[in-house]
């Protein structure tokens, strides 16, 4: 992402050159008192980015996943700043993701920190369990609307149950409004709502030094899924309309696009340089998924779960809330334009393109 890159420059090169630009843009961080703390996930993505703030009160941006290895780690690269977990005075939780709150409860337990997230996640993250069970009925019905076959949702609720200790209870003490200034000794952030990854996607603005926490609203190697989630405190509503997370996404990146920084932090992976490209190319990205799909949807009606099957073979299935989600989001972005309907029948929903004059 610097301008000054050879066209036809050697992967080791690149490799190489792109390391240094990460030492490079880690050091501005830690220049500011932030410093990033890679902790272990069981998940996909890898390593989750907690963020150290050495200021007063000592906060903690997002905690890790709930694991000893987790805790193991953290502790250590703590250590290697000086500090101990119980030195924490505040903990920020950034949005729903267990990967990001899911040691919070034994953090803000050991320390006494005050745990602060978006006013409407407070329900949430207090009742976990009773939330993530909302959460699985309501991706249930979603994937059998959608075409997918009643076997492997069964199978994917014991996959999601499996995984739900990686996430904790844990009871926000300082709950956050959208736009709020949370200051600190030496620095002041503006907390923003960015919603469309989940619900409660958070992000927390310097505005003075033109850096950001962004946590997984935008990512620098990895395209962050929108994925569909049930509103923040809502039921279950099987009749309703569904969430668009997409569109959803893809304004809170208009609204991004427009700030004015020079180093976004993100939840996984390397610094971000230059945000503006980067959400260029997601927009690109996302508006030709959005016409391959509708080409799939052209040749005949098909169901999203079809849509993904076509796509993505037997990930669709392994991964199929997943890819569901990757392939409403852009079937929304087709609805919305007019160029596709919805017909629903024996309760599974198929998308058809809309004819148009010259077709
Ligand atoms: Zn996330």
């Amino acid at each position: 992402m610097s301008g000054g890159a050879p066209a036809q420059e050697p992967a080791e090169q690149r490799a190489a050159r792109e390391a240094e630009e990460e030492r490079g843009n880690l050091a501005r961080a830690a220049d500011a008192g932030i410093h990033r703390l890679a902790v272990p996930t069981p998940f996909m993505v890898g390593r989750v980015n907690a963020y150290l703030i050495e200021d007063s009160p000592l906060t903690l941006i997002d905690s890790g996943p709930n694991s000893a290895k987790a805790l193991d780690e953290l502790e250590q690269a703590l250590a290697a700043r000086g500090h101990r977990v119980e030195d924490i005075e505040l903990l920020v939780i950034s949005h729903q993701h267990m990967d990001h709150f899911g040691l919070a409860s034994i953090l803000a337990r050991r320390s006494g920190a005050e745990v602060a997230a978006i006013g409407p996640l407070a329900p949430y993250l207090a009742s976990y369990g009773h939330e993530t069970d909302l959460d699985d009925a309501f991706a249930e019905n979603i994937m059998l609307r959608h075409g997918i076959p009643p076997e492997v949702v069964t199978a994917l609720r014991a996959v999601s149950a499996g995984f739900r200790a990686w996430g904790s209870a844990v009871e926000v003490t300082r709950p956050l409004g959208d736009g709020e200034e949370l200051a600190l000794r030496d620095r002041t952030l503006r907390v923003l709502q960015r919603p469309g990854h989940s619900p409660s996607d958070t992000v927390f603005l310097d505005e003075q030094r033109r850096m950001m926490l962004a946590a997984d609203h935008l990512i620098a190697h990895i395209s962050s899924n929108p994925l569909l989630a049930r509103p923040l405190g809502a039921e279950p509503d099987p009749t309703g309309p569904r969430p668009q997370a997409l569109i959803t996404y893809m304004r809170s990146l208009e609204s991004t696009r427009e700030l004015d920084l020079d180093l976004v932090l993100p939840g996984h992976g390397k610094p971000i340089t230059d945000h503006v490209a980067l959400i260029d190319e997601r927009f690109r990205m996302h508006r030709r998924r959005a016409e391959k799909i509708l080409r799939l949807i052209s040749e005949q009606p098909r169901s999203a779960h079809e849509i993904a099957q076509e796509l993505w073979g037997n990930v669709a299935v392994t991964q199929a809330y997943l890819t569901l989600s990757e392939v409403l989001g852009h079937v929304d972005l087709l609805l919305e334009d007019g160029r596709v309907l919805e017909e629903e029948t024996d309760g599974v929903v198929r998308f058809a393109a809309v004819a148009t004059p010259d077709s």
